[in-house]
């Protein structure tokens, strides 16, 4: 937040051309010196049998950005960061705790010392916020949910989670989406072969360049920098992104 506002206030000082809601295209990038690309990601497709034969498969831009309303059976495929994130919003009605001190006391059972010693309630005392909706985070590599999340948060994530009661399956093969729901069955061997019956499955597998305007860039030989997402994917972050764009700026 602290970030935002920082930026925001940056962009009037330096007076800035802001441009927002308006996607670019290679004729609007005729007439400039330096060409900087941080076009970002996009979300990874993956192909599970049936999947085009149903209308509830949707990618988590399209959830985070509120384009489709969800049931209230919920699949999520893919349990990185991305994954971990989208079972917290949906199953906290897209009110994050973690901005608001009011509800991310009553999620931890934090309170006034004075009224409590310590300033946390006992555990039997804390309000379980369990969804309304019934959520199943499932990844594909057998091994534990959150472990390549944060070393010191990944665990704080998934306690939040179980709180909530998202189920969570590890080593899930994904065998058909069907009008049923979604088909699973688990390892080598398929073991288990049983139906999740969902009205919605969000698919949260990874991510790739948004480089589509590059490859036009080049067509047109126009020079260009690219950076951030556009650039590598893996283990990108917010800081990362801003320390590359700060660095190539600095030496155009
Ligand atoms: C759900 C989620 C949670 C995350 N949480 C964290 C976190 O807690 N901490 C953290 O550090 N990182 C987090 N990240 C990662 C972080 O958001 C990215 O690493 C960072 O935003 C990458 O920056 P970027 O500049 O590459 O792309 P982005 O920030 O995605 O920016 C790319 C922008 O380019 C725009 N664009 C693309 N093509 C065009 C076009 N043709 N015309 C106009 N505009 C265009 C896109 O609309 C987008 O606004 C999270 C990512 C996701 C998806």
């Amino acid at each position: 937040m602290v970030c935002l506002i920082f930026y925001k206030n940056e962009i009037k000082r330096l007076k800035i051309n802001l441009v927002k809601d308006y996607k670019l295209e290679i004729s609007d990038l005729k007439e400039f010196d330096e060409i900087v690309l941080g076009t970002g990601v996009l979300p990874k497709k993956i192909n599970i049998k049936g999947q085009d034969d149903v209308d509830f498969v949707y990618d988590y831009q399209d959830v985070f950005s509120s384009k489709v309303s969800l049931g209230n059976k919920i699949a999520i495929i893919g349990a990185g960061g991305i994954g971990f994130n989208m079972a917290e919003y949906i199953s906290s009605s897209g009110i994050s705790p973690t901005l608001n001190i009011t509800k991310w006391m009553e999620k931890w059972g934090v309170v006034d010392p004075e009224k409590e010693r310590g300033g946390v309630l006992p555990k039997s005392e804390i309000t379980l916020n369990t969804s309304s909706k019934e959520i199943f985070l499932l990844q594909r590599k057998n091994e534990k949910l959150g472990k390549r999340l944060g070393k010191t948060t990944g665990w704080i994530h998934r306690k939040s989670l179980e709180k909530k009661n998202v189920k969570m399956f590890a080593g899930v093969k994904y065998e058909q989406i069907n009008s049923d729901g979604l088909l699973i069955s688990f390892g080598k061997e398929k073991k288990d072969l049983q139906t999740l019956k969902v009205d919605s499955i969000i698919i949260c597998a990874g991510q790739n360049s948004e480089i589509s305007l590059v490859e036009k860039l080049n067509i047109n030989k126009i020079n260009h920098h690219i950076i951030s997402g556009a650039k590598v994917v893996n283990e990108l972050d917010a800081k990362s992104a801003i320390d590359q764009g700060c660095r190539l700026v600095a030496k155009l």
